[in-house]
């Protein structure tokens, strides 16, 4: 920790629903509290670019506005946590540079990211991660008249579509690859909570008139330089869509690798806590969906507890106990509903590119005993993506265990140089 420049009593990773719960609620014991993020604006991708709009956010603006508003937490924006500096400390990369900054208490609310399974035309220029799209025209974009067709699975389709129409564009379908059957059960459970049956009234108003179709995925995205139409697949039947963009994701997978670098314990791709949202480090709590992919209320009420607990009020957490338990229900059925089918796992032709950044295909890994496997897999562990999107499609296609996190877990600007420990 020599070259320590800060340090916080608690220091929050992540200023997402998650993290903003946990930093408001830690912060409220009169301590000193730090919360990272790399976008210069907290929010986290639900909230992103929400500050203009907040009138129309209510429970955005409630913690947006106690965190801005709380005198001990102190906000690092633009700030990547890239690796560790020891045992309390981590190494924080910046435009203007490396920092270290220690801490008593970590709590990592670090999210989630899209899954995108590869098949062929997926490198198409156009064919965009649902949620990217989305923030990509929140952040200026201009997506006003071009045709959006989303596919992929989960709710975040239905999320980015309404995002994109009232955009300005044209959401020509959304395609979502669960049955109609499993939907059905999913819909009559949002039906009977109140805040979430308003928010599936909003997008219906939204998306009335646009198809959507259940037990349908992209089989192949076609065009010259870019997209310029998919074909979709429902049982037996095929047709084609064109478009501008294909808006796809196949489902969420939590950001685990920095706790996996703490030591973290982790299952089924999440960190493993317990109900105050400690980790298997006793000085390492979890929070979001980072832990498990449950949407905003299981973010709000992890990060809550996990911020209490952390500033020693373990009884303000334990009396949230209800609220999680109902959470955690709230996810086992959203992975029921959107498990993923095993026809995806054979879309992808010998020709397809898996790994973008190099422009390996299908062909290339699939034919690999297990010593090439693993040298395909750890160059492509070194692109720039840094595996995230490659090395996650191959889990799922191969199951193959996915190396370690290693720092830097971003790929470092030229202008800074990761601090040893
Ligand atoms: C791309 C995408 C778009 C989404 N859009 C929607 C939507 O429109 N509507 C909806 O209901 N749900 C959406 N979701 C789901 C939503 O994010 C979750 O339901 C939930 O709100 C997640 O909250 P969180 O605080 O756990 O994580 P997040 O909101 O993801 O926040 C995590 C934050 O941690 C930051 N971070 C991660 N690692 C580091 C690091 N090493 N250093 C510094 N900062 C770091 C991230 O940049 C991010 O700001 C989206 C998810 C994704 C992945």
């Amino acid at each position: 920790m020599a070259d320590e420049e800060r340090h916080y009593d608690v220091l929050v990773v992540g200023a997402g629903p998650a993290g903003l719960a946990a930093a408001a609620r830690a912060a409220e014991r009169g301590i000193r509290v730090g919360l990272i993020d790399n976008n210069p604006e907290v929010g986290g991708q639900i909230w992103r670019r929400a500050s203009g709009h907040l009138q129309y956010l209510p429970v955005a603006r409630e913690w947006i506005e106690r965190v801005a508003q709380s005198p001990n937490i102190e906000r690092i924006g633009g700030a990547y946590v890239a690796g560790l500096a020891g045992t309390r400390a981590v190494a924080v990369e910046t435009a203007q540079g490396s920092q270290n900054i220690g801490f008593t208490r970590i709590i990592l609310a670090t999210g989630a990211r899209e899954l995108m399974l590869p098949f062929p035309g997926w490198t198409l220029r156009n064919v965009v991660g649902a949620g990217a799209l989305q923030a990509l025209s929140k952040e200026g974009l201009a997506v006003k008249g071009k045709r959006v067709v989303v596919a992929g699975s989960g709710p975040l389709l239905l999320a980015v579509a309404t995002s994109l129409h009232y955009a300005g564009a044209e959401i020509v379908c959304v395609a979502e690859q669960a049955p109609w059957w499993r939907l059905a059960g999913f819909a009559l459970r949002v039906a009977s909570d109140k805040v979430k049956a308003r928010q599936g009234r909003s997008i219906r108003r939204a998306l009335r008139g646009v198809p959507y179709h259940a037990g349908a995925w992209p089989v192949e995205a076609y065009g010259g330089e870019r997209v310029e139409g998919v074909t979709l697949r429902a049982g037996w039947r095929k047709w084609r869509e064109s478009c501008d963009y294909l808006a796809y994701s196949s489902g969420l997978l939590p950001n685990v690798e920095l706790a996996t670098l703490f030591g973290c314990r982790t299952e089924r791709g999440a960190v493993s806590v317990d109900r105050q949202q400690r980790s298997s480090i006793f000085y390492v709590y979890c929070a979001g969906e980072i832990t498990g992919i449950g949407g905003l209320e299981r973010s709000l009420v992890e990060g809550e507890i996990a911020g209490y607990a952390a500033s020693g009020a373990q009884e303000q957490a334990q009396a949230l106990a209800a609220r999680r338990r109902s959470a955690l229900d709230f996810s086992r059925a959203l992975e029921r509903t959107f498990a993923l089918r095993g026809a995806l796992r054979r879309l992808a032709a010998p020709e397809t590119v898996i790994c973008r950044c190099e422009g390996i295909k299908l062909r290339e890994w699939s034919a690999a005993q297990a010593w090439r496997a693993q040298r395909a897999q750890a160059q492509c562990d070194k692109t720039g993506c840094e595996g995230r999107i490659c090395c996650d499609a191959a889990q799922y296609l191969f199951g193959w265990r996915v190396n370690p996190a290693r720092p830097a877990l971003y790929p470092d600007p030229a202008s800074t140089a990761l601090i040893e420990a």
